[in-house]
């Protein structure tokens, strides 16, 4: 989807004579680059909030030779006053002060492949990607209306994937299951946001594809099913931990699988 924008963006500049490239291979911080644009202000949630748009909002730096006028910045003050909603709203606490975040601590982070810390991973809930709820209770979006026309065609995805056939299911029915933006993720990571959410749903019903994650080809993977297992518990699932720990070679899968095997609660 980016691609389309940037297209109809880059179509733009070019009838009026103007280069444009897409900021891939710079890196420049898009966020940053918002602000220094004169697009929005950071909130206290080190989102960029727009008066127009709130906070709902991605952005796509291009960058180009158009002589484009500074325009300033947007929003003398500070755009939060006296609000703390995000602050207050973060499940795993991940702002230390306002306008600062740890990355360390944000489940979106997580959702994207970084490993998820053992003792926060029920914070992740079912989520398969993305968490936002600092977004979501901003006032600053409380306005907004969904859009009905879009320059771009909308994916015909499902919006909410069935967890039980996804964690175990062949890379095909991620790409089918999943539209663009979050396939950029890795379907390693999706795979690993499934399990844990199977693990947080505490469901037997887990157990039959958590018994085939447990010995998938990544490492963070086989860890996160050893730990779901151990949280839906019972002896089936105690069973499949112990066939896997026969043939487990890598010492962190091995002490997640003795984890999820010590008796509840200290096994959570
Ligand atoms: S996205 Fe979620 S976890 Fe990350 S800072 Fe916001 S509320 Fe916290
Ligand atoms: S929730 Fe409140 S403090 Fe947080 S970004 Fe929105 S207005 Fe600012």
């Amino acid at each position: 989807m980016e691609a389309h924008y940037f297209e109809i963006i880059r179509r733009a500049l070019a009838r009026e004579g103007f280069e444009a490239v897409l900021n891939d291979k710079y890196r420049i911080p898009d966020k940053l680059a918002a602000i220094r644009a004169g697009l929005g202000r950071y909130g206290k949630n080190s989102v960029v909030l727009t008066e127009k748009f709130g906070s709902c909002l991605m952005f796509v730096t291009v960058l180009t030779d158009a002589p484009l006028k500074p325009t300033g910045p947007a929003w003398e003050g500070d755009p939060c006053g006296g609000c703390d909603l995000c602050l207050k709203s973060c499940p795993t606490h991940a702002f230390p002060a306002p306008y600062k975040v740890s990355r360390k601590l944000c489940i979106t982070n997580w959702l994207w492949g970084i490993p998820a810390p053992r003792d926060l991973r029920d914070k992740q809930e079912n989520r398969l990607f993305g968490c936002g709820d600092c977004v979501r209770i901003c006032p600053k979006n409380r306005k907004l209306e969904p859009r009905t026309s879009y320059p771009v065609r909308l994916e015909d995805v499902p919006d909410r994937p069935e967890l039980i056939p996804l964690a175990a299911a062949e890379p095909e029915f991620f790409r089918k299951t999943f539209a663009a933006f979050p396939l950029r993720a890795g379907i390693d990571a999706l795979r690993g946001n499934a399990v844990i959410a199977l693990g947080n749903t505490a469901d037997e019903a887990g157990i039959e594809p958590l018994r085939r994650t447990i010995h998938h080809k990544k490492l963070q993977i086989r860890a996160y099913s050893a730990w779901a297992l151990g949280r839906i518990g019972g002896e089936e699932a105690r069973n499949a931990l112990r066939e896997a720990k026969s043939g487990e070679l890598e010492r962190a899968v091995i002490e997640e699988i003795d984890m999820g095997l010590l008796p509840s609660p200290a096994r959570h």
